[in-house]
């Protein structure tokens, strides 16, 4: 970083912005709102759009329904409030030669310092709208020629750059355009130029000046394609490293081979056969397992496809070694769930469960504690309790963590620290997420997919209602009550937290029970219940006590009654489409016909999309894709916090293509230099051994 002064002296891709030619300390405060710090910053404040200037249509030529540019003469300009709620109302009337349009801002008052009394040329781009007399455009982005510096220039095509508010679009081309011919020369190609040749990669800096002002679409792809894949390839080559680092360190040999009957046992623990997929998951651990190298592995498969068979496989063989295994869960529900499940496949077999979570009281926790310390206990399962009460095992072995995203990477790392002797770690996800997402979130693991459902499986029907339909879908209910099977009412999401969740919940909850289901025994859950409650509430359901649970998301993650075959979700277009194909999964786990019916009153055509989607494929992995492009990455199921989202220029809904290319050239790049120690790698080391989200620094001298 460059102190104020010293940036004359010493150029650098560091210099402040402040420094760049036509900047200056007024305007460098602004660029600096929208991220813009360094001439690096600069150099990469890529355009949101270009604008072919060159040729723009005549006003007389607007049709209703196009995006266009306009240039013409400001002949007037009127600022009232309107009647109606004192909406802010601004015109301006532009024209050419062939006609005028009249330019509509709505409560952007500021606008008229910037145009009261102006009658020069200006340029407007937006939506053209049929108006009260002739085309209007709506909100439209402008510029006033007479800012520009160089009116000649204007004839080309020029980069639109994303803006905050106060500052304008010319200042920045004009930092650009400084950064550009002051600094370019300072960007250093961190790729070799052999690197670059058989990945068909242009040069960095050619690609820099393209992206701003392309020649050509061709060189403009050409341009996004290598800063995209820069930033893919350094953020992979860094994965790309933790992985080869763990794959030196020493970790647990697991003696599988010295337990002669262990797939005996295994075969021995479950009522069923595992599927083929499940057997070859199974395999893939226990290798890793045997490996002096601690395992890190994700196993992703679809709601359903029996990933808690695959976890008690992988913690069996742990224990059987002569290890302790510690199972992690995301709430004190699944950690109890858990137990519950693994004690009665495991005690069979005389493995000795602990359960730790943190309602418990302190002598209860206690107890758990000392039998795990004591290596009384064979498994501990819990929630984050686990990690954070100081917990210490005797010979912990395997980690295994259920419904990772919850818990992100920071706390997965915590739970290897804290554990003596570097614990094999298996993670599980609860739903599947895009592929682009798992390369970059777990892109330091190995991966294992269960892509086949347990067989008998029949696919869950699923139905789109309007709310005017209810009536029906209660019908369908007491239809299904009354043959002897369950349901689930998942109430609406609400936005404002925990507490109107509960009361949306409540309400639902007494709607039901008294109108509807008066016959029906009808229970509720939700987040804000004692934990007594919660608990009686899960037991009466799992016992069949309870005909029709009212539940909040709280069901959402492993909840598992098979004999619960219908689920209605109430104003399901409120929810993700990964959150929902999760909240389906809570029926169709035994063998019965089982039905979700989501209720939805469905008016965008995004909305419609989304109801389609789940309608029409039980697919968890295509659900993902529909969800990630619908929705953006950092909306998925609780990936919003990862900070390894947040790529610059890439976009990991677009460059699904690219991620893989970079994923792949990081893999053999460094099955070649595993420590980057070659001095022509040396610039991508520096890069990728950043955190990601931290600013890359390309070079600087
Ligand atoms: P997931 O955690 O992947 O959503 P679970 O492990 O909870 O799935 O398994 C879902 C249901 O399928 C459970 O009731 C489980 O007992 C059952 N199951 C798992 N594997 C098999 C199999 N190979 N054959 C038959 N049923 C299975
Ligand atoms: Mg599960």
């Amino acid at each position: 970083m460059s102190a104020p002064g010293s940036g004359f002296a010493t150029r650098s891709l560091q210099t402040d912005a402040q420094f760049l030619k036509g900047v200056g300390p007024r305007l460098a405060p602004l660029l600096a709102k929208a991220g813009l710090r360094t001439v690096y910053d600069v150099l990469l404040h890529l355009p949101r759009r270009y604008e072919d200037r060159t040729n723009l249509p005549p006003i007389r030529n607007l049709r209703p329904g196009q995006f266009a540019t306009i240039r013409g003469t400001v002949s007037d300009f009127e600022g009232r409030s309107a009647r109606r709620g004192g909406v802010v109302v601004l015109k301006a009337l532009v024209g050419d030669a062939t006609g005028t349009a009249t330019l509509v801002w709505f409560n952007q008052p500021w606008i008229t310092k910037r145009l009261a009394g102006y009658d020069g040329e200006i340029i407007a781009y937006g939506l053209v709208k049929e108006g009260t007399y002739g085309c209007e455009i709506h909100s439209p982005e402008f510029e006033l020629l007479g800012d520009d510096d160089d009116p000649d220039a204007f004839a080309k095509i020029v980069p639109v750059y994303p803006l905050v508010e106060g500052l304008q679009q010319f200042v920045v081309r004009r930092a650009v355009d400084a950064a550009l011919e002051g600094y370019l020369g300072f960007v250093e190609d961190p790729l070799p130029e052999e690197f670059r040749r058989r990945h068909k990669l242009q040069k960095l800096q050619w690609a820099i000046r393209q992206v701003h002002h392309p020649e050509s679409e061709e060189f403009r792809l050409k341009a996004r394609k290598r800063l995209v894949f820069d930033e893919f390839f350094h953020h992979q080559v860094g994965l790309a490293m933790r992985r080869a680092e763990t794959q030196l360190e020493r970790g647990i040999a697991f003696g599988l081979a010295d337990v002669p009957d262990l797939k005996a046992q295994v075969h021995q623990m479950f009522p069923f056969e595992l599927t083929g997929a499940q057997s070859r998951v199974v395999e893939e651990i226990w290798s890793d397992m045997a490996s002096p190298h601690p395992m890190n592995r994700l196993v992703q498969g679809d709601v359903g496809s029996g990933k808690t068979a695959v976890a008690a496989a992988a913690l069996l063989a742990a224990i059987r070694c002569g290890f302790q295994g510690a199972l992690m869960a995301p709430t004190e529900i699944l950690a109890e769930q858990h137990c519950a499940h693994l004690h009665r496949l495991l005690d069979p077999l005389g493995v000795r469960t602990a359960l730790l979570v943190g309602k418990q009281t302190p002598t209860q926790k206690k107890k758990a504690a000392a039998a795990v310390a004591k290596g009384e206990a064979d498994l501990a399962i819990g929630t984050h309790a686990l990690i954070q009460e100081g917990v210490e095992f005797q010979r912990l072995g395997l980690v295994v963590i259920d419904e990772q995203h919850r818990f992100g990477v920071l706390q997965r790392l915590a739970l290897r620290e804290k554990a003596l002797g570097n614990p094999d770690v298996l993670v599980m996800t609860a739903t599947p997420i895009p592929r682009t997402l798992t390369m970059t979130l777990y892109g330091d693991l190995e991966l294992s997919v269960i892509d086949e459902m347990p067989p008998g499986r029949q696919p869950i029907k699923t139905w789109w209602k309007l709310p005017h339909e209810r009536p029906s879908v209660y019908d369908a209910v007491r239809k299904l009550v009354s043959e002897g099977r369950q349901a689930y009412i998942v109430c609406p999401m609400v936005s404002e937290g925990e507490k109107m969740l509960a009361q949306a919940a409540e309400e639902l909850y007494a709607r039901l029970s008294q109108k509807e289901f008066p016959d029906l025994r009808v229970g509720l859950l939700h987040g804000q219940l004692k934990v007594s409650e919660k608990e009686a509430a899960m037991d009466r359901f799992r016992a069949g006590e309870i005909d029709v649970l009212v539940s909040t998301t709280v069901i959402e993650v492993g909840v598992d009654v098979p004999n619960a075959t219908i689920m209605v979700v109430e104003d399901a277009n409120r929810f993700g489409l990964s959150q929902l194909h999760q909240l389906r999964g809570r029926v169709g786990r035994g063998s019965e016909q089982s039905f979700c019916v989501l209720v939805a009153d469905a008016k965008t055509d995004d909305a419609r999309e989304r109801m389609d989607a789940l309608v029409g494929t039980s697919d968890g992995f295509k659900i993902a894709e529909t969800d990630l492009r619908l929705r953006g990455p950092g909306e998925i199921a609780g990936t919003r916090q990862s900070g390894n989202l947040d790529f610059k220029i890439a976009d990991l809904v677009q460059d699904g293509v690219l991620l893989e290319a970079a994923r792949q050239a990081a893999m053999e790049l460094i099955a070649e230099d595993p420590g980057l120690k070659r001095p022509e790698h040396a610039k991508i080391r520096e890069r990728a051994l950043r955190q990601p989200g931290e600013v890359a620094v390309i070079a600087s001298s």
